[in-house]
């Protein structure tokens, strides 16, 4: 006797499906059956169509559909400054642009920066994403009203700005934020301490023993250029990675973003105490900071993940465009062709961008796992004729192919459009804050 169809939220076809699975399966005429969010099945459509009576049906059979990508470094709301200066150095772009900008900032102005910042990551395919910012409290609001998923970070300093008075502060700020995303199913809380140029060694070992505490994410900046070491040298008697070790602020909780300037005793340091290293290329790149080296980490056994840095230093929050740039970067440092090829482009993009963050489920099609999914148009010309998804994926794509992109079962961006959102309405109110801010009208 036939088995009756089960029920499911959503039965969602895809023409071609890059899982990203343990063996790297692709599969083509698929379907993915979506139930409270989870991926409750995946194989052939046929099959998948008989076994199931779905609510809802998404034909995505036009479209390359790959996990999410996971942006693993951005300071969302810095949108609100793309474009404030560029082509100038970190320390003078940070001391004489950014910190004057920043001092200016209201937790509304970060509302509305980081909720742009989400439409422009959903529109490019990213479902989760790790920001450190200040007013992390208006982050949430924006991240849980977003629908995407993301570690959200106190960033912690000691330089005066517009979100706290005092480390105490930032320190309270990070307590209220883990009390108020307990249980959360797509917020996740974590610290930030800035970096080892602008927190005390009391304040960075306090962020490690918070992180401890707490059992959450700790990630900072780190050895983005060579000057950071020479400082640290010169401040501390260490370089940036022993010193932060000797903090405790290493281990297998722990994100480094940036990692340019390490050296080979860093990276087994890194690969010692299961440190992973967020690589956000076209930052360093357009900042002259260098190019971190992505083979030697993962011949070590260090996690690489992908970031793109904040929109005032990159400009865009694309992860499809930091992957073609961390694959062509490698081989140009090289002079190999050999290194970082396709598939370990699209690895650190996805799955290792969800190890990196310690929430493997994300980052992979599997079932049990998140139904968080960007579908490519295939018939755009330059995804044709689709020989290899993966080439296509990390070689071909620029992110404007991207026609659907699902968190937790729910398509938060279709075809140019953002569901439940006012998008003209968001940006009119996020073009008026950032004019407000930087005395530039747009
Ligand atoms: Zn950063």
């Amino acid at each position: 006797m036939e088995k009756p169809p089960l029920p499911c939220d959503t039965l969602v076809a895809a023409g071609v499906l890059v899982t990203q699975d343990d063996t790297r399966r692709i599969l083509r005429d698929a379907a993915i059956a979506v139930t409270d969010g989870h991926i409750a099945a995946l194989g052939p459509a046929k099959e998948l169509r008989e076994r199931f009576a779905p609510a809802e049906t998404l034909d995505l059979s036009g479209c390359l559909v790959l996990p999410g990508l996971v942006n693993t470094h951005t300071h969302a709301a810095m949108t609100l400054f793309r474009g404030l200066c560029d082509d100038a150095p970190l320390s003078v772009w940070l001391s004489e642009h950014i910190w004057p900008a920043e001092a200016k900032l209201s937790a509304e102005a970060v509302r509305l920066g980081t909720r742009l910042a989400c439409a422009e990551m959903l529109a490019s395919g990213t479902t989760c994403f790790l920001d450190a910012y200040l007013f992390v409290d208006a982050v949430a609001d924006a991240a849980e009203a977003s629908g995407m998923r993301a570690v959200l970070c106190q960033g912690v300093f000691e330089i005066a700005n517009a979100g706290f008075k005092t480390v105490d502060a930032a320190f309270a700020s990070s307590e209220a934020l883990v009390a108020r995303l307990a249980g959360h199913d797509r917020l996740r809380p974590a610290i930030f301490p800035h970096a080892v140029y602008t927190c005390s060694a009391k304040t960075l070992s306090r962020c490690a023993a918070f992180a401890r505490d707490k059992g959450v994410l700790l990630s900072t900046h780190a050895c983005e250029t060579a000057k950071e070491n020479d400082d640290c040298v010169k401040a501390n008697g260490a370089r940036v990675i022993p010193y932060l070790h000797d903090l405790g602020l290493l281990g297998p909780k722990t994100l480094l973003a940036h990692g340019v300037a390490l050296d080979a005793a860093d990276i087994a340091r890194l690969a010692q105490t299961g440190t992973a290293v967020s690589h956000c290329p076209r930052s360093n790149m357009k900042l002259g900071s260098g190019i971190a080296p992505v083979a030697a980490l993962s011949r070590a056994g260090v996690t690489v993940a992908l970031g793109t840095d904040g929109a005032a230093s990159n400009n865009a929050l694309n992860v499809f465009s930091e992957m073609t740039t961390a694959a062509l970067l490698q081989k140009v440092a090289s002079g190999d062709p050999t290194r970082l090829e396709a598939q370990a482009a699209l690895d650190i993009a996805t799955r290792d961008g969800a190890n990196a963050l310690s929430w493997p489920e994300l980052g992979r099609l599997a079932v049990g796992g998140p139904a968080d999914l960007c579908a490519l148009d295939m018939t755009r010309p330059q995804l044709a004729p689709g020989l290899d998804p993966v080439s296509d994926c990390v070689y071909a794509a620029s992110g404007g192919e991207v026609r659907c992109t699902m968190v937790a079962g729910k398509v938060l961006y279709r075809d140019g459009a953002f569901p439940g959102l006012d998008y003209p309405g968001l940006l009119a109110a996020f073009r008026e804050a950032s004019a407000g801010i930087t005395g530039r009208a747009s």
